[in-house]
């Protein structure tokens, strides 16, 4: 399969490349030059099959071509060491709780797959150069990422995250691994991290001396796993019998997820329509009302890993349906909350029906509570475990949230980072000195 890039002013790159170098020369987005139907019996039977199973069948459509297939099958399978499970929170509204991997947010299927990609691929080249992961995160990128290549050989990961602006719990877990593992505390927002990163790939002189790779949602081998859960979502509502009529909602940052459950939208999978729910960072939600898109500086919400101004996959939203912006809004609608909704959604929640929401969940949760139809069945995704984000959650719904024992043994670890100011000429010489 070939990659093209959403600038549409870049060479075509194989499966390998798009990996390797995360972002196009052009600084567009990869996308697979084609996206193949499953068919039919695939659907019909998915109620049958297991999750390791169900993701095969549709990481075989995205990476078939270029990786061979038991490698490929074992790819999955280590990945998905833990559940995805549907919960339901009331009638015909479901949670789809992502946060029962080793980081307990979404973002560890993606993480663990590139790892373990990127390692086939460098095993399979023979290389020895040192690979250097850069990642900018909001809180829970990182994390996933680090943990996801944590001891992996021949790579060496940068996790770069705003002072100040992730949860003491997200900060522990990247900031206690050490080994090959190297935290860089940023004096500016998400924004100014990410800023860093796609300059390091843009930097000549950097990208001589060291060998750079990307793991932030851009990476194709992050988002496209993420189709996973949709198909799963849609396997576990059909055992159920209720899976006509499902309506998506994802609470969306970055628009990675949401992006991987469109191409799983793209290949067939009966999903009647999307609702992409944003905290008070609404550059999307203001694109659909409007057709203009307008980056912002992103404002610091209760949602804090969705604190996104210029969400880097609106490109790949956009370019899978050629700019259409009235095919995007027939089947995307979109959601905004404030704080105070946020707060107010979590405690209503709690009270009426005993289920403990994350800030980022509630979003989603009070998007579809708001949009869903009569005879439609809502999914919306957990996104990451209530207990990640204890003491806010805890003071807003006045019970005690309990932590889940991976969390607290990532909490007795020693914190280790470095600071650095978000000017670029910093970042570089750091990252010269350091390789
Ligand atoms: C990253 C993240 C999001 C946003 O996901 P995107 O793919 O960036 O849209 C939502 N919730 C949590 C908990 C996250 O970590």
């Amino acid at each position: 399969m070939k990659y093209y890039s959403t600038n549409h002013n870049a060479p075509e790159a194989s499966l390998e490349q798009a990996v390797v170098n995360g972002l196009a020369p052009d600084r567009g987005l990869y996308m697979p030059r084609e996206i193949k139907r499953l068919p039919q019996e695939f659907f019909a039977n998915i109620d049958k099959m297991t999750f390791q199973e169900v993701a095969y069948e549709v990481a075989k459509a995205f990476f078939g071509d270029d990786v061979e297939p038991e490698a490929l099958r074992k790819i999955v399978y280590d990945t998905l060491q833990f559940d995805c499970p549907l919960a339901e929170v009331e009638p015909e509204i479901y949670a789809l709780e992502l946060f029962h991997g080793p980081t307990l947010a979404f973002k560890d299927v993606g993480a663990r797959f590139m790892a373990r990609l990127l390692q086939y691929f460098l095993h399979k080249e023979g290389q020895n150069d040192q690979v250097n992961v850069l990642v900018a995160t909001s809180g829970d990128t990182g994390s996933a990422v680090a943990n996801g290549f944590l001891g992996v050989e021949g790579i060496r990961v940068f996790v770069l995250y705003p002072k100040g602006k992730v949860s003491a719990i997200q900060e522990c877990q990247f900031t206690t691994l050490g080994k090959n593992i190297t935290a860089l505390e940023i004096d500016g927002v998400f924004d100014d991290c990410q800023a860093l990163v796609k300059a390091a790939f843009m930097d000549r002189e950097l990208n001589e001396a060291m060998r750079l790779t990307s793991a932030n949602s851009i990476n194709v081998a992050r988002f496209l796993p993420q189709a996973f859960y949709y198909f799963w979502a849609y396997a576990q509502l059909k055992k159920k019998g209720k899976e006509k009529d499902m309506v998506v909602c994802v609470p969306s940052g970055n628009f990675g997820n949401i992006c991987a459950a469109l191409f799983g939208h793209a290949m067939g999978l009966p999903v009647k329509r999307f609702i992409a729910a944003n905290n008070a960072n609404d550059v999307f939600y203001t694109y659909l009302q409007t057709g203009e898109y307008h980056p912002k500086p992103s404002v610091q919400t209760l949602a804090n890993a969705m604190d996104v101004g210029d969400p880097s996959n609106f490109a790949r939203v956009f370019d899978l349906y050629k700019g259409d912006h009235k095919a995007i809004t027939d089947l995307i609608s979109g959601a905004t909350y404030t704080d105070e909704q946020i707060a107010e959604t979590m405690r209503d929640c709690h009270a009426t029906t005993g289920y403990v929401l994350d800030p980022h969940g509630a979003c989603g949760y009070r998007a579809l509570k708001e949009q869903l139809k009569t005879g439609e069945v809502g999914v919306f995704d957990e996104t990451a475990h209530p207990a990640k984000f204890r003491d806010t959650v805890e003071d807003i719904i006045s019970a005690e949230v309990a932590l889940p024992d991976r969390l607290a043994a990532f909490m007795r670890g020693t914190k280790q980072s470095i600071s650095l100011p978000k000017d670029f000429a910093a970042f570089k010489s750091y990252l010269l000195a350091n390789k």
